[in-house]
């Protein structure tokens, strides 16, 4: 077994664009894969809101990100890697890195148009055509992937580990974005294994007041109580947003989120398009029935045709099973 998988499958490392997947069995299932020309896609796309430790990364570490690019070019001896940005990261760093990939066969791209832009398979449609639409999976990308050729895509925060595993400089660390309500809003790097609640005290970032979290993203991030903050983050994109109970209106950010997913999913399938849309008008109009949303979200869950419909649901859920909209007159629900 080649020395890198070696290293990542000792490291233990989970791919840090949110599923949480090992990352040496995904190199390996690509090196296994057959096909004449193999593909890489670095997805820095980071376009939710308040995640963003990706953007963090490419600003001050792009060598380390290039590098692991780079080290997982030799290992699958692939033709060509894509550096892809979100709009931001593009205009703000595309010129460093040109610079410093000098020949190296990677080639800097901007994201598409949309949230559902940065997902893997509408990544390799958007090279491809230029049309920003998610394919059905099976099959997966690391055997039918960009051009139809095997693909490895790693969100950017891993490779920028796998070039620190590559040199035994990693130490089971992960970065954190933490944001909302908080006193110092930031980047943090910590142990992959600090629980929730530590990492807010570690930061000074613990409330004092009565407060929520919404973990894993500001669109599609599960919402969580104060004792529920004892563990560590499994998977996830590790961004933390902490909100104060009596300062937030609770209407004011599902209709944020909705919003959001609203112009920035795709339109392909009827459950996400409109079932989207129902949710707006509940919101809207500040008046939710909670068994119909529920039913609204189950069907969302369960047919929306890639994982961003399916997403809708943690918040939504979480938000309306967890709080309690009467003790601070939100709305009616
Ligand atoms: S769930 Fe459907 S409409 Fe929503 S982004 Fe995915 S394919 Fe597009």
């Amino acid at each position: 077994m080649e020395q890198i998988i070696l290293q990542l499958k000792e490291s233990g490392i989970l791919g840090r664009g949110g599923a949480g997947f090992p990352v040496w069995q995904k190199w390996e299932s690509v090196s296994n894969a057959v096909g004449d020309e193999k593909y890489i896609i670095c997805n820095g796309a980071e376009g939710e809101p308040d995640v963003f430790k990706d953007g963090y990364i490419i600003k001050n570490y792009p060598e380390e990100v290039i590098n692991g690019i780079n080290i997982a070019i030799n290992f699958l001896s692939a033709k060509k890697a894509y550096l892809y940005l979100n709009h931001n990261y593009y205009r703000d760093n595309r010129e460093r890195l040109v610079e410093l990939i000098g020949d190296l066969p990677i080639e800097v791209i901007e994201k598409g148009k949309g949230y559902i832009a940065g997902e893997e398979s509408a990544i390799c449609n958007f090279i491809e055509t230029g049309i920003v639409e998610p394919r059905q999976k099976p099959p997966f990308l690391s055997n039918v992937g960009l051009f139809g050729k095997p693909t490895l895509v790693n969100n950017l925060e891993t490779f920028y580990y796998v070039s620190k595993i590559s040199k035994g400089d990693y130490g089971k660390k992960r970065l954190f974005s933490i944001n909302g309500d908080v006193s110092d809003a930031g980047v943090f790097e910590e142990s992959e294994e600090v629980t929730l609640e530590d990492l807010l005290r570690k930061t000074g970032n613990y409330p004092e007041f009565d407060f929520f979290v919404q973990v894993s993203g500001g669109a599609e991030g599960v919402i969580m109580l104060p004792e529920e903050l004892k563990s560590p983050l499994a998977g996830g994109c590790g961004a933390i947003k902490v909100f104060n109970r009596e300062k937030t209106d609770l209407f004011e950010l599902m209709q944020y989120w909705i919003e959001f997913i609203i112009y920035g999913n795709c339109d392909k399938c009827v459950p996400c398009r409109e079932g989207t849309y129902r949710i707006y008008e509940m919101v809207k109009a500040r008046n939710i029935d909670k068994e119909k949303m529920l039913d609204l979200l189950d069907v969302l869950e369960k047919t929306s045709f890639c994982a961003l419909g399916r997403g809708v649901v943690i918040p939504f859920r979480s938000l309306i099973l967890k709080l309690k909209f009467e003790d601070y007159g939100d709305g009616k629900i």
